[in-house]
């Protein structure tokens, strides 16, 4: 390790907070910033055409600005009953400014009069390592679980009241942010990052 601070390279507050209170719990000398902390840092457009290309974008535009180890996330919601529409471009279905609460309504009205075994969704995550001079590399964590019928809790962001996980009888909002840790897509993909940093000295 040739540094004590690391950079969550993300303009969105709610994936900052996940992902420092997980990177925090396995590195809890490590000093972790996000680009609240640098102000002018650029907001790269997501251009890629897979989560991994857009986590590689955000997280070199950041390393550059910043010079220093960044860790960017890419995600998105998979539903297997409308493949086509959300996936890498979860963010902007239904336009990028449209709230999550018209967001999901909309969701679950193209999803009305599906049986459980035709709601099928999953949360693809992909995160991406970087630090000018050094190859970037890229980890990937998977949830799986299904559209819920309506949205239920207020905990977590994004899509989490409509992403039903039938292991545990409740949406992805309805839990504690550690219960989300345990089990979500970030919480999965940050356990191998944490394992690379680990095994590389950090
Ligand atoms: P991005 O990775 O910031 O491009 O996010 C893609 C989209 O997926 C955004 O609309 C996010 O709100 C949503 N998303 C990403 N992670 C989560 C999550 O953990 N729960 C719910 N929605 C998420």
């Amino acid at each position: 390790m040739d540094s004590n601070r690391l950079v969550i390279a993300t303009h969105n507050a709610k994936k900052a907070g996940e992902m420092v209170k997980i990177l925090s719990e396995h590195f809890p000398e490590l000093e972790i910033v996000t680009l609240a902390d640098y102000p002018g840092a650029p907001e790269p457009e997501e251009t890629g055409t897979t989560y991994k290309e857009n986590a590689i974008i955000k997280v070199e535009s950041a390393a550059e600005f910043t010079g220093e180890w960044c860790v960017a996330d890419d995600a998105g919601l998979e539903i297997d009953a409308i493949p086509e529409e959300l996936g890498v471009w979860s963010k902007r279905f239904a336009g990028e400014d449209t709230p999550f609460g018209e967001k999901m309504r909309l969701v679950l009205e193209k999803l009305d009069g599906l049986p459980d075994e035709k709601r099928s969704a999953r949360f693809n995550c992909w995160v991406a390592l970087a630090k000018p001079g050094y190859a970037t590399q890229t980890f990937q964590g998977v949830c799986e679980g299904r559209i819920a019928y309506e949205q239920t809790g207020t905990g977590g962001f994004g899509y989490d009241p409509i992403f039903f996980l039938p292991e545990l009888g409740c949406t992805m909002a309805q839990l504690t942010p550690e219960e989300k840790a345990a089990i979500s897509h970030r919480g999965k993909v940050l356990k191998l990052l944490s394992d690379h940093l680990a095994a590389s000295g950090w």
